[in-house]
């Protein structure tokens, strides 16, 4: 984790490990009267405080995971070595050091940090219950339990303190990735709908000659058969342009109202009933009333026509498409049902992706598109297809009720 790598981590790690440092060296500089010849424990603890300080030092500009797993050693020893020299020292300093790695964000440095102080502690209490008899420890000797009890009950505690902390990091850091992301995504997003823009125009004049010179009778057929592709062509161009589009349109455009679904459903089957009519599919509309949902009307008739179109180009010539409407508790479900080619499990999960398409002219847009809608509105839809049985698609949105 490269968690002091901004400056103001920065400043407050060096606030904070340079106020350690100056405690270690005042602690040190006391104890320099007391000391009557050169001691062993003494020298061991100004090697020790050097090291820790070093290390601490250097830690942000090497992250590394051996100057981490240093810093903890060296001041669980540090510590210890505290506690020993200094009967006197407080018990509950050494119950803090795993505190210590929590500063770090990492999970597998704090268990270590744990387990050594839990061995730590084990070999603390095993010297003083029975290498030294002295009287300096007889308070731990009367009351080992107790300080065990102790020991324990703080280090469950600072793990509940870990734990909560770590993962509240977690989220976080998934929440600022996620806010980044979609940042990228809305301003490519934007991008790309600018160049679609002004791709849209130049389509539009070469379409426009080739249609002129379509019904030009100076060209020869074979000729003319090439500018009824290339006329087509340039038509699906446009079609994928213009649905893209939809998409990118400025929020603002797209405000919500309370819609009433039985009257959306009737206008978006009114308008699709001819296009049913090419291949004598008929829609037949089942509605109950009090079906009210809160959204943007042009969306929502968006949606249920990307969703009845593709029922019906999935029919086979003279089947029915079912579309029905009815409330189930807090939501609004609508229902296009049909009884056409179906899809298979793999081609159900792959509905949505950006132009996934089995049509010859297909864009593979229009489900990605649904999706979005339908995600704007906290709703749901899903897909239930039989290979070659039919296709029910299930638009469930939450029900509003009408003021
Ligand atoms: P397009 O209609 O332009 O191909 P869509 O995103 O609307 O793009 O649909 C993607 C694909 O999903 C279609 O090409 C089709 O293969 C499949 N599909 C969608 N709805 C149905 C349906 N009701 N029955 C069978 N296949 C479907
Ligand atoms: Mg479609």
């Amino acid at each position: 984790m490269k968690e002091i790598k901004n400056t103001l981590n920065k400043k407050i790690y060096y606030k904070i490990v340079c106020t350690g440092i100056a405690i270690i060296l005042i602690g040190l500089i006391i104890d320099i009267p007391l000391l009557s010849k050169v001691e062993f424990g003494y020298l061991f603890r100004v090697i020790l405080g050097f090291g820790l300080s070093v290390c601490l030092l250097l830690y942000p500009k090497y992250e590394t995971d051996i100057l981490r797993i240093s810093i903890i050693v060296l001041a669980s020893i540090y510590f210890y070595i505290l506690f020993l020299l200094y009967p006197g020292s407080s018990f509950i300093l050494l119950c803090l050091i795993p505190a210590l790695s929590i500063l770090f964000f990492n999970s597998k440095l704090f268990y270590f940090s744990l387990f050594l102080n839990g061995a730590l502690i084990l070999i603390l209490f095993g010297y003083i219950l029975f290498i030294n008899q002295a009287y300096q420890y007889s308070y731990i000797q009367e009351d080992i339990i107790g300080y065990l009890l102790n020991f324990l009950t703080s280090q469950v505690i600072i793990y509940f303190i870990f734990h909560l902390t770590n993962s509240r990091m977690k989220k976080q850091q998934l929440y600022y990735e996620q806010m980044q992301q979609s940042e990228r995504l809305k301003t490519s997003g934007q991008l790309a709908a600018a160049v679609a823009h002004e791709i849209r125009n130049p389509l539009t004049v070469v379409k426009g000659f080739l249609q002129v010179f379509e019904g030009d009778p100076s060209f020869s057929s074979e000729r003319k058969r090439h500018f009824t592709l290339m006329i087509d062509e340039l038509k699906m161009a446009e079609q994928v342009i213009s649905q893209f589009l939809t998409m990118a349109k400025p929020e603002q455009e797209k405000a919500t109202e309370i819609v009433d679904v039985k009257v959306v459903l009737q206008s978006v089957t009114d308008l699709l009933h001819s296009y049913g009519l090419l291949h004598d599919n008929r829609i037949e509309l089942k509605v109950t009333d009090d079906c009210t949902i809160s959204a943007n009307i042009i969306e929502l008739k968006q949606l249920l026509i990307n969703i009845i179109k593709n029922a019906i180009e999935a029919s086979d010539y003279g089947d029915l498409v079912i579309v029905t409407a009815e409330r189930e508790k807090d939501y609004v479900v609508m229902k296009v049902i049909d009884h056409g080619q179906g899809m298979s499990e793999e081609e159900v999960a792959l509905l949505g992706t950006p132009f996934y398409s089995l049509k010859s002219k297909g864009t593979g847009l229009g489900l990605m598109i649904c999706f979005n809608i339908v995600e704007k509105y906290h709703g749901k839809i899903e897909f239930k297809s039989l290979k070659d049985h039919g296709t029910t698609a299930s638009i469930r949105f939450p029900y509003q009720n009408q003021v």
